[in-house]
């Protein structure tokens, strides 16, 4: 153990302590030097090691895990949405309730401006449809609208904003979207899946610098508060974002650790650079390159292969050919990125996989880490096939909180056994991650790590019925699963993930161990405090 004189050291005492490191499970305390792990132990062991310089953090007996690992999920958007009308269903509970929301904050706005929401679940509202155009027009005609329903793959459009983006009756549906229509009339209903939600998304002026900046900032506060200390953006395309990431971390100090996943689109730029996975540092750094093979579940957009039990002849949209797909995964490969594909279907997990193969063929990589996004709707034989490659898929257990009765009325009994099947990941020894996709999700917690791994130890929806018991894991897995797992999954197992001497000394308490209370009360369990490289950043008040 360290102590040299003059760099900051902290030592935690009394504590429950998990720390993922199978060779010492449990320990009472740590010793911080700098912002790095030093010592792990008993409290008589650390103790020796304090003297006048050591700050002292008595735990009191609660419990400290790792600081949970979110490796997909979307802080920037998430952060704009925090700015954005609150469409999400709850606390919105119908149409009207939403048009009322929007009516308010086109209010606030000179005529023309944009009006932006985002987070309804038609599943969830009174009425158990999308909104239409119709509806929009009554909250605000005289300013364009988009609200974008929770699984961000389909959006609704007042008339206004449809005008704007030239979408009429006699509009085609763009190659990987729909314009929905009214059946009697063949007018555009408002409605926009997949592709068609660009014709709109392309004429929303961007978000600039300071309100980028101020989202990233409003997003990790809330990530903070629930003992996240690492993230992974699924998605950055723009200059802008990765200047604010840059401006909000090294200039305000935001203590949250970002990892970029970089869209396929920039390759080209990124290599001209050199630039490769693992680029940054340990506040901030080039992850993957993501690409985007399907849509969701809950909006019926996932590519599967046989259609949806609600939705009959419907099997989902691929959103890139295979040849794309080949192309843009073998590039990534190449240029020494990690690769992460969105795929939720499992027509759309086999194209992946397939295209993996086919990379690896051509430029093997012993310790590729190619990733699986969401990865949900599998098979026995697409389990087998990732096991076999050693891909690292990445579920969202939080998924089947929200939206487990959409799937269990989309996929039926026998296939939604299937769906995020987290004990057959394990089982079958495939290093599997945790995370949220916030605010990809449905109702009011997003990206609480706790209640992802309820749902992971309980298979339970919202509603409290089970959805595919088969598949429960074990609370200590599951943690591991949101810490250890997650670090792997970003290639930095070897600097976080476990309490272990030389790593990054990022924690959280708990308000309970998870591990020694009934499985129902996993999801109440909370953050009482946050520690990012040995800073206190988080105390609950
Ligand atoms: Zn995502």
């Amino acid at each position: 153990m360290s102590t040299d004189s003059g760099v900051r050291k902290t030592a935690f005492i009394h504590g429950n302590i998990i720390t993922m490191d199978s060779e010492k499970p449990r320990a009472e305390a740590i010793l911080v030097v700098g912002d790095r792990i030093s010592g792990v132990g008993s409290d008589s062991e650390i103790e020796a090691f304090i003297d006048k310089g050591t700050e002292v953090i008595d735990l009191g007996w609660r419990t400290l895990v790792p600081g949970f690992i979110d490796c997909h999920a979307h802080p920037m958007g998430y952060g704009e949405s925090l700015m954005a009308v609150d469409c999400r269903t709850p606390p919105v509970s119908s149409i009207q309730d939403m048009v009322a929301a929007i009516r308010r904050k086109a209010e606030e706005k000179p005529e023309g401006e944009w009006v932006i929401g985002v987070g309804y679940d038609d599943f969830k509202l009174t009425e158990r449809r999308h909104p239409n155009r119709w509806d929009l027009d009554e909250a605000a005609p005289d300013n364009p609208i988009i609200i974008t329903r929770m699984c961000g793959h389909v959006s609704v459009a007042n008339s206004l904003a449809l005008q704007m983006a030239g979408i009429t009756k006699d509009s085609a549906d763009p190659e990987g979207g729909q314009i929905d229509r009214d059946q009697e009339t063949g007018e555009p209903t408002g409605v926009l899946r997949g592709s068609a939600m660009a014709l709109l998304y392309k004429l929303i002026p961007p978000s600039d610098m300071e309100q980028l900046r101020r989202a990233f900032s409003l997003a990790a506060e809330q990530f903070l508060a629930r003992g996240v200390t690492s993230v992974s953006d699924a998605g950055v395309d723009s200059p802008l974002v990765v200047r604010a990431y840059q401006a909000a971390i090294r200039e305000d100090g935001v203590p949250l650790r970002v990892n970029l996943m970089m869209s396929a689109g920039i390759l080209d730029e990124l290599s001209r650079l050199g630039i490769q996975t693992g680029f940054g540092d340990e506040r901030l750094r080039i992850g993957a390159i993501k690409i985007v093979a399907d849509g969701s579940s809950s909006g019926r957009t996932a590519a599967v292969s046989e259609p949806y039990v609600d939705a009959p002849g419907n099997t989902g949209i691929m959103y890139i050919s295979r040849e794309e797909l080949d192309e843009k995964v073998l590039a990534s490969h190449k240029a020494g990125f990690q690769v992460g594909v969105h795929a939720i279907g499992d027509r759309a997990i086999s194209a992946v996989l397939d295209s993996y193969e086919k990379a690896l063929k051509e430029l093997p990589r012993a310790d590729h880490r190619l990733r699986i996004e969401h990865c949900g709707i599998c098979t026995p034989a697409i389990v087998e096939r990732i096991r076999g490659m050693g891909v690292v898929p990445v579920p969202q257990p939080i998924f089947l909180y929200g939206e487990g009765e959409s799937y269990r009325a989309g996929l039926g009994e026998e296939r939604v056994k299937w769906a995020y099947p987290l004990r057959s990941f394990l089982e079958n020894g495939i290093v599997t991650p945790m995370s949220s996709d916030c605010p990809a999700t449905s109702g009011t917690e997003l990206i609480s790590p706790l209640l992802g791994i309820y749902v992971a130890v309980t298979r339970k929806t919202d509603s409290g019925r089970e959805l595919g018991p088969e598949q429960r894991i074990g609370v200590e897995d599951a943690l591991k699963c949101y810490t250890l797992n997650s670090a792997y999954a970003t290639f930095e197992d070897d600097v976080k993930g476990s309490i272990e001497p030389g790593k990054l000394a990022d924690f959280a308490v708990l308000s309970e161990d998870p591990t020694r209370i009934a499985e129902g009360k996993i999801k109440d369990v909370y953050a009482e405090m946050t520690v990012v490289g040995g800073r206190v950043v988080y105390t609950r008040p």
